[in-house]
């Protein structure tokens, strides 16, 4: 089984690929660990991934929370800090996250909070949160304006990812975890991206070796980054989100009805096609990663019917604008990107009116 270890000083750690009945051990090489408390929703918990992950545990407690992004709350939180206080945790506690990348934002950030702060384990049981979510120590809740905007960088003791979770994934659920699966193909590694062109059956049925395989590519990848880059001061992390700059601005205006992943799938689309207009890329690039999006299944346009000066408005307003400029993330060649925040507004405004007016043909 591989493991890929994040390198960052005292705060290091590991992500081990098992099954679920393997977190008890996992858990067993770390100190002083008073009492785990596993954090789960009510979809993960209906599939018995939490009972299993406890049960390997010994004695651990089980607090369930509401699927879905509303969990990322206030209330919600103050109602875990509570609970945990219930259960007895203490410093040397330990807080167990099972499920996507909800729980993981929400454990982490109770786990950063709590006490001023006790220890998390991540176990990812979506895509996304396989890939993305769980490595990296970003945690946080949403404010009802703002998403993610209230959080901390608190680094889990560990990761453990199970990928026969991903079997039980809705379509669209996968699908969403393969927008950021593609994402580090188009922007950051040509290998994988290869690797995805050249397996396309076995990613569309599931081959549990090959996600394996792609999944640990994806939190090497990210966790290179992250090494160098914990708190995003060094502006490399930024290089995470091509796509992002446009997804953000869709998933706003869908009320975040729209999977992040499946947003980021749409707006790298536009974002290829934006570097294309800037000259820094050609057409065959643009085609080339077409062509990955639809035999993987994945949207290619955005939703239909955007409002173009809106989705500007939207994206001038996203945190990850730096002094009133709109910042893309644009590749530059094929697993490579730079991040650009001199575009003209006027390319901008006409890649977004030919992106959503001109019907990019899904098959
Ligand atoms: P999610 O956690 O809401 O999970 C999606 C749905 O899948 C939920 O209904 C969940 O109950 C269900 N589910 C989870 N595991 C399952 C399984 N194995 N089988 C069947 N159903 C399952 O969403 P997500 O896409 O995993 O994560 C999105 C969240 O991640 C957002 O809040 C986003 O802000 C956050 N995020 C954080 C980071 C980070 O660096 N911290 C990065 C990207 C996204």
């Amino acid at each position: 089984m591989p493991t890929v270890h994040v390198s960052l000083a005292h705060r290091s750690y590991d992500i081990g690929f098992a099954p679920l009945e393997s977190v008890g051990a996992a858990l067993a090489s770390f100190d002083r660990i008073s009492r785990c408390i596993l954090l789960t929703d009510t979809n993960v918990a209906e599939l018995g991934y939490a009972k299993r992950a406890a049960a390997s545990i010994g004695e651990a407690d089980i607090l369930t929370v509401t699927a879905g992004e509303q969990s990322k709350s206030i209330e919600t939180a103050t109602t875990l800090w509570e609970k945990l206080l219930e259960h007895k945790a203490d410093r040397r506690s330990v807080l167990v996250a099972v499920g996507g990348g909800v729980v993981g934002d929400l454990g982490g950030f109770i786990a950063a909070t709590f006490a001023r702060g006790i220890r998390f384990f991540q176990v990812p049981t979506t895509l996304l949160a396989q890939v993305d979510s769980s490595v990296g120590g970003k945690v946080g809740i949403d404010l009802p304006t703002a998403k993610n905007m209230v959080g901390a960088f608190h680094q889990p003791l560990g990761v453990l990812i199970d990928t026969q979770t991903l079997q039980t994934l809705s379509d669209e659920q996968y699908a969403s975890g393969l927008g950021e699966v593609v994402k580090y193909g188009v922007s950051l590694d040509a290998e994988l991206f290869e690797l995805l062109e050249a397996n396309v059956d076995g990613i569309r049925n599931r081959n549990a070796e090959l996600l394996q395989k792609i999944v640990a590519g994806c939190c090497r990848i990210k966790a290179k980054i992250v090494e160098q880059d914990e708190f995003e001061t060094a502006g490399l992390r930024a290089l995470l989100n091509y796509g992002h700059t446009f997804a953000h601005a869709f998933e706003s205006l869908s009320r975040y009805t729209l999977p992040h992943g499946l947003a980021v799938s749409m707006g790298s689309i536009c974002a290829a096609r934006l570097a294309r207009r800037l000259g820094t890329i050609d057409d065959a690039f643009v085609e080339r990663q077409l062509a990955l999006h639809r035999a993987l299944g994945l949207p290619v346009s955005p939703p239909p019917k955007l409002d173009v000066r809106q989705t500007l408005e939207l994206m001038r307003r996203d945190k990850k604008t730096a002094f009133g400029k709109i910042r893309f993330v644009l590749p530059t060649a094929l697993g490579q990107c730079a991040m650009v925040d001199d575009v003209a507004a006027d390319d901008i405004l006409k890649e977004c009116e030919a992106c959503f007016c001109e019907e990019i043909a899904s098959e």
